[in-house]
């Protein structure tokens, strides 16, 4: 449980953690609220050289409203994603979801960017980020770079960032007016993480017919992902409780469903439809 032995640089703006990244050749690792990375210290699971220690840049800490969408910071804690007004007003699932993440202290110390970063199969936030149409924005070596959450997060703690870059922010649509949104998650009795989160963003029009629909999975396989099966089942029907239920049967169709010890991959197929069509329930009556 302790960790082998590394320097500790803090930096002060994002082109000077570039610099620090590049001079340590390989070596060095971003630290932001350090929830995910120093238990994987402690463990020895990774070994840097160097932590370069980017918490206090400020440019990394905005909340903003870009046209229709919304730029948060990568060092945004949960606990203020979770209280920002702007968050709050435009994309409510958001603050739903990040307050549902760990515990208070976890809340604190924990960012948005990391979470993103870390990639963690289990974490929350990516449903939320897929119902969102996230953006990933990157600065490097070679300037600035946006990616979307389908290239980013490629499996279990592996992403598309580049080599020496910085994640700086992530931008979010924002939804029709007309919609209504949920994260419903069923947490593993140990840990706190999700054995699935679902989330939904979805509406109807005048008639009643389902004209919005964007269902998200995360927790029950390597990556989350968009249930787009479900999407092209609501679009264009009338809203009832059928509908919901016979679309809910294709939430495990999209995803590559996981099998472990403490969930057997039927039990987590199982748990798509339900959790599913609960939270579209929630949304759309
Ligand atoms: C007890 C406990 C319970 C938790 N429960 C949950 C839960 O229920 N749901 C959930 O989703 N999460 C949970 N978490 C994780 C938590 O939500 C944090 O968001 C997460 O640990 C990552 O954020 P961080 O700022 O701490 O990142 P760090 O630990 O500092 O970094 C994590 C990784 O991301 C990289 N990184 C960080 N910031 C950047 C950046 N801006 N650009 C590029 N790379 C970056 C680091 O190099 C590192 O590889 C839990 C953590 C703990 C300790």
């Amino acid at each position: 449980m302790i960790p082998s032995k590394f320097d500790y640089v803090r930096v002060n703006s994002i082109d000077e953690a570039i610099q620090q990244l590049q001079q340590l050749n390989g070596e060095g690792k971003l630290i932001a609220g350090g929830h995910s990375l120093v238990p994987l210290l402690k463990f020895r699971l990774t070994e840097p050289g160097a932590l370069i220690d980017i918490s206090r840049i400020a440019e990394l800490k905005e909340v903003r409203k870009e046209g229709n969408r919304i730029v948060v910071g990568a060092l945004n804690t949960h606990f203020q994603v979770a209280n920002n007004q702007i968050v709050k007003e435009h994309i409510p699932v958001l603050a739903e979801t990040v307050r549902q993440i760990g515990d208070i202290q976890v809340r604190n110390r924990g960012t948005i960017g990391g979470n993103i970063a870390h990639a963690d199969p289990a974490a929350d936030l990516p449903a939320a980020a897929h119902v969102l149409d996230a953006k990933i924005m990157i600065q490097g070596e070679d300037g600035a770079e946006t990616m979307d959450m389908e290239s980013f997060v490629i499996g279990p703690l592996i992403t598309m960032l580049p080599e020496n870059s910085v994640l700086t922010a992530i931008s979010f649509t924002i939804p029709p007016s007309h919609t209504k949104s949920a994260y419903l998650k069923f947490s593993h009795p140990a840990s706190g993480y999700p054995v699935i989160g679902v989330a939904v963003v979805a509406g109807v029009d005048e008639n009643n017919m389902i004209d919005y629909a964007k269902v998200a999975i995360t927790g029950v396989g390597d990556v989350a992902y968009r249930a787009t099966a479900v999407e092209e089942k609501l679009l264009g029907q009338e809203l009832s409780e059928t509908v919901i239920k016979e679309a809910s049967q294709y939430a495990a169709e999209d995803g590559e469903i996981a099998n472990d010890l403490f969930s057997s991959e039927e039990y987590r197929r199982n748990l798509c439809k339900v959790y599913t069509e609960r939270a579209l329930k929630a949304v759309l009556f």
